[in-house]
């Protein structure tokens, strides 16, 4: 092999200079363009502390560069059960994409993020965590307010309508010992819409609890029988079209929040009653899966195709054809049913083909 001359050596050492410069170069932009994006970014190392943060990070907070760096991030979070989940899944390696947060300015004032974060490792160890947050905050508050009417109108709804509901409750007990057959239908159609409003305006105040994390569960064990026929008799006072039958595995505790699983039940019986045809039967019942009961109401109505099932328990979802067009509602029912249940840690599923009724189900451990 021929020996390289001096002068090549020399030529391949300025060519290697020149690449190394190249990268410095990049190296440096690379840096001036992430300390002057637009996009908050800070680095938290394995203690939980701030490593590093950009300008947009510093001026959102309205913190300097001292009274931020250098601190642990727990600090800055207003709730510390959400940064201690946050920096547990971290040191799992687990990649976050738009975990809800709150973090607190320097002028006490409160920001909604979405964090997304993934680890930066090196040979399997854990170099730090790179977090990208995203200000939520006039949307959150925009929900904040358009909640708050929808609950205040709801209060306010709720009143006058309860009254019309119990003075038809009186003039229909007086009348059924009359004769006039046309006033006692017309006050029975009275009642029966009189409810379906109310179910409404109670499902709007239920959403707007739920969305304002207002909603505490009220846990204690209770027969499962008894709920449901409860549930199924109220039901049957103003149902004079469909035939409820039970299908159930004897006597069965669960242990959750009996007033709320009502709730689920009234909401899944009425749209089994609204989405089918008059005289078919619906069916509410529950058996026995290993340690679980499965809970179910099942209906011989229109059914429900595929793609729509996917998308069914999605706040203000409605299924739009021919067959729905006529049935009253805000696609606020089953959204309310899939949140009840998650906060029991059970979820709602459905068994359905159109033209051949639904069956929708959960399960519950057995108490
Ligand atoms: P709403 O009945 O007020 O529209 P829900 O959230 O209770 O709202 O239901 C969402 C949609 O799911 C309904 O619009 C309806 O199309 C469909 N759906 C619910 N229950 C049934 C059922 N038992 N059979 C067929 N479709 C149903």
């Amino acid at each position: 092999m021929e020996k390289e001359s001096y002068q090549e050596l020399e030529q391949r050492i300025a060519a290697y200079e020149i690449r190394v410069k190249d990268l410095e170069v990049v190296n440096e932009e690379l840096s001036d363009f992430i300390e002057n994006a637009a996009l908050p970014l800070h680095w938290v190392n394995g203690e939980g502390i701030i490593t590093w943060a950009n300008q947009a990070e510093l001026s959102a907070l309205g913190y300097l560069k001292e009274e931020y760096i250098g601190q642990p991030i727990s600090k800055f979070h207003a709730d510390q059960d959400i940064i201690a989940d946050i920096l547990s899944r971290l040191t799992k390696y687990e990649t976050l994409h738009n975990y809800r947060a709150r973090l607190v300015c320097k002028d006490g004032t409160i920001k909604h993020v979405l964090i997304s974060s993934n680890v930066l490792e090196k040979e399997g160890k854990f170099i730090h965590t790179r977090c990208f947050t995203r200000d939520i905050t006039p949307l959150v508050l925009e929900e904040q307010r358009k909640n708050d009417f929808v609950s205040m109108v709801s209060h306010e709804l709720k009143t006058p309508l309860t009254s019309i509901l119990s003075y038809v409750q009186v003039m229909l007990s007086r009348t059924s010992k009359t004769s006039d057959a046309f006033i006692s239908q017309a006050l029975s159609r009275t009642e029966k819409q009189a409810k379906s409003m109310t179910r409404m305006i109670n499902d709007f105040l239920n959403m707007s609890r739920l969305e304002q994390a207002k909603v505490q569960l009220d846990i204690a064990p209770f027969d499962l029988n008894e709920l449901l026929h409860e549930v199924a008799e109220e039901i049957e006072l103003t149902n004079h079209t469909h035939h409820i039958q039970y299908a159930h595995a004897g006597e069965i505790s669960i242990s959750a929040d009996r007033a709320k699983l009502s709730q689920v039940l009234d909401n899944l019986i009425n749209n089994a009653i609204k989405y089918s045809p008059e005289h078919s039967t619906i069916t509410v019942g529950f058996e026995q899966v290993g340690t679980d009961v499965k809970i179910y109401v099942r209906d011989q109505g229109i059914g429900i195709s595929e793609a729509d099932q996917k998308r069914l328990f999605e706040r203000f979802y409605r299924v739009e054809s021919k067959a729905t067009k006529h049935a009253t509602g805000f696609g606020i029912g089953l959204y309310l049913v899939a949140e009840i249940l998650r906060y029991h840690h059970s979820k709602i599923e459905v068994v359905s083909s159109p033209g051949e009724g639904s069956t929708f189900f959960f399960l519950m451990p057995i108490e």
